[in-house]
C-alpha cells in the first residue's frame, strides 16, 4: 500500500510520516501538515455501508495513517469508540423537518469535540512509543469553548502527557466554563485569557514557533504538541463520521448507494468542514459543503467574495464556539487553492497576520465550488430553533441552529433539494440558557440549571451525564492569564522557574 507522508503549507522542508506529523502538531515554519496525496476508499463504497462505526472508523483512517500498523490503530479505535459513548451508534442520525441531523454529541463532553479528541491520546501517545520519543508530551489548546473540555477529558493521567488549556474569559457559556474548571486528573491545567478566542489562539500558536521556548522545554523533558484541529490527528477521525452517516442514509433507505447528498456545517475553524471536503476528496458523493457562519460571518464573505477579512468587529453571539475571526484550517484549503504552492500560500497567511486580511485570485475563486457558504444572525438562529421544535418537537443547540437557518436559507435561495446532513455539535444541554431562550422566552431562571431543568421539561431528553456530574462538582482551577503572560503560566504550570 501507497506511504501517505504529511507536509507543511508553508516550506518545502521534507514531508514526514503520520505519526511524526500528530505528534509535532503544527509544522516548525507555522504552517499546517496536508497529506502529499488525496486518500481514497479501499473498497467500493457499497461494502462500507454495513460497517459498525469501529469498522468503518478503521477502513477510512488506515488510508490516512499509512504508518500505523493494523494492531495499533484497532487499539486506538477501540480505546476510543466504546462505552464513553451513550449510544452504539456512536454518531446516530435523525430525521427532523427537511434534514438528516447527524448527532456528534454523544460523547463524554457532549459537543463533537469528543468525536476526535477521544481517540487523539491514544494516536498520540501510539506515535510517541513508535518514534522512541521519551520526552513528557505537553498538549497546548486554545479554545472556545468545547475543545478544551474534550481534550482535557481525553487527556486526563494519560500518563507522559500534560494538558494546558486557554479559555477566553467571558467568551464561553457558564456550563462549558465549569465542565473545564472542575477537570479532574493530575495533568490537567486550564486558564482564562483574558482576550477573545483568535487572542488564545494566537498567543498559543506564538509559543509553537518560539525556538527559544522550544529549546528550555526540551532541556526539561518537555515536548509541546496541540489539541486543536490544526493537528492531522483531529481531522482524520472527523472524515469518518460523514461516511458513516452516508452509510446510514443508504441503509435506512433514504439514498440509493451512489447518489449525493449535501453536508452542512456550523463553522468556526473550519476543521470539521474541513474533513467533509477531505470525505468527499475520498470518493463520498457529496454535492455542496455548506459552510454556516453566525454573525462573525469572515468566512461567507470569503467565499462570496475570495477576499478573506478579519478586521472587523468580534461579536460575542449564542453560538459562542464559532465566534472566530481567525479559521485556522482554512489554511489547507487555500494552500490547495495555491495548487499545493507553499510560497503563495505562506504570502497570503503573512498578509493576514500583518495587514489582517488577503484576497485569491479569480482561478483560485472559481475552485471554491464545492463550497456555498451562509450566515444566520441571532434573530435567524432563536427562530429556527423555536420552529423546529413547534413543527418536530426535536431540540438542538445553538451552533447547530445556525447551521439548520443556513440550510433553509440555502434551499430557497437554490432549490436544491438534494439530501442534506447537517452536521449536529453539541447537545442543546450544553446551552440550555440560549435554547431555552429560543423556544420559551418567558421563562426566568436564577442560573443555568434552572434552564437545564426547563429544557428537560421541553423536550423529554434525559439529561445527559455530562451535565448531572458539574451540578454537583467542586472548582479545581483558578488560574487567569493574558496573551503576555501565557508563557509564564506554561512555565508555572510546568514548575519551570
Ligand atoms: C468547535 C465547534 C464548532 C466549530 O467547529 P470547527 O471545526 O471549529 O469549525 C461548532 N459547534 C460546536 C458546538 C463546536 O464545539
Amino acid at each position: 500500500m501507497k506511504e501517505i507522508m504529511y507536509k507543511s503549507t508553508r516550506s518545502d522542508a521534507e514531508p514526514i510520516t503520520a505519526s511524526k506529523a500528530i505528534l509535532a502538531g503544527l509544522a516548525p515554519d507555522g504552517g499546517l501538515y496536508v497529506p502529499t496525496e488525496d486518500p481514497s476508499f479501499d473498497r467500493p463504497l457499497e461494502e462500507l455501508v454495513p460497517l459498525s462505526y469501529q469498522e468503518l472508523a478503521y477502513a477510512v483512517m488506515k488510508q490516512y495513517l499509512t504508518d500505523f500498523t493494523e494492531e495499533e490503530l484497532r487499539h486506538c479505535i477501540n480505546g476510543a469508540y466504546d462505552s464513553k459513548f451513550d449510544t452504539p451508534a456512536i454518531a446516530p442520525l435523525v430525521k427532523k423537518g427537511n434534514a438528516w441531523y447527524l448527532e456528534l454529541f454523544h460523547g463524554k463532553t457532549i459537543a463533537f469535540k469528543d468525536m476526535a479528541l477521544s481517540i487523539l491520546p491514544y494516536l498520540m501517545t501510539t506515535a510517541a512509543k513508535k518514534n522512541h520519543s521519551e520526552e513528557e508530551i505537553v498538549i497546548l489548546t486554545a479554545t472556545s469553548g468545547d475543545t478544551g473540555k474534550a481534550a482535557m477529558a481525553g487527556f486526563a493521567d494519560v500518563p507522559g502527557t500534560r494538558i494546558i488549556v486557554f479559555y477566553p474569559k467571558g467568551g464561553v457559556s457558564m456550563i462549558q466554563e465549569l465542565q473545564m474548571l472542575t477537570q479532574k486528573g493530575a495533568n490537567t491545567a486550564v486558564a482564562k485569557i483574558h482576550g477573545n478566542f483568535d487572542d488564545a489562539q494566537s498567543a498559543v500558536k506564538k509559543v509553537f514557533n518560539d525556538a527559544d521556548m522550544k529549546a528550555e522545554l526540551a532541556a526539561r523533558g518537555f515536548k509541546f504538541s496541540s489539541a486543536n484541529s490544526i493537528n492531522v490527528g483531529r481531522l482524520v477521525p472527523q472524515i469518518v463520521y460523514y461516511v458513516y452517516a452516508y452509510c446510514t442514509m443508504v441503509r435506512n433507505g433514504d439514498i440509493a448507494c451512489g447518489d449525493e447528498i449535501n453536508i452542512c456545517v456550523p463553522t468556526g475553524n473550519f476543521g470539521n468542514i474541513l474533513a467533509a471536503y477531505y470525505a468527499k476528496q475520498m470518493g463520498l458523493p457529496v454535492r455542496k459543503l455548506i459552510c454556516a457562519s453566525n454573525e462573525n460571518k469572515v468566512l461567507t464573505d470569503f467565499f462570496r467574495t475570495g477576499s478573506y477579512d478579519r478586521k472587523r468587529p468580534f461579536m460575542l453571539t449564542s453560538s459562542p464556539s464559532m465566534d472566530i475571526l481567525i479559521s485556522s484550517n482554512l489554511e489547507r484549503l487555500i494552500y490547495r487553492l495555491c495548487e499545493n504552492d507553499p510560497a503563495a500560500n505562506k504570502a497570503l497567511m503573512d498578509a493576514l497576520s500583518g495587514d489582517g486580511k488577503y484576497e485569491i485570485t479569480e482561478k483560485m475563486q472559481e475552485k471554491l465550488n464545492d463550497f456555498y457558504g451562509g450566515c444566520a444572525s441571532e434573530e435567524d438562529n432563536f427562530e429556527g430553533i423555536a420552529s423546529l421544535y413547534k413543527e418536530t418537537g426535536y431540540v438542538i443547540d445553538t451552533h447547530t441552529g445556525i447551521a439548520s437557518a443556513v440550510y433553509r436559507k440555502y434551499r430557497k435561495e437554490t432549490g436544491d433539494e438534494t439530501p442534506t446532513v447537517i452536521a449536529s455539535t453539541a447537545s442543546p444541554y450544553k446551552f440550555a440558557k440560549s435554547v431555552v431562550n429560543a423556544i420559551d422566552p418567558a421563562f426566568e431562571a436564577e442560573n443555568d440549571f434552572g434552564f437545564i431543568d426547563r429544557l428537560h421539561e421541553l423536550s423529554g431528553v434525559a439529561e445527559p451525564a455530562a451535565i448531572t456530574e458539574i451540578r454537583e462538582a467542586k472548582i479545581l482551577h483558578d488560574r487567569e492569564t493574558t496573551a503576555e503572560t501565557l508563557p509564564d503560566t506554561i512555565r508555572e504550570i510546568l514548575r519551570i522557574e
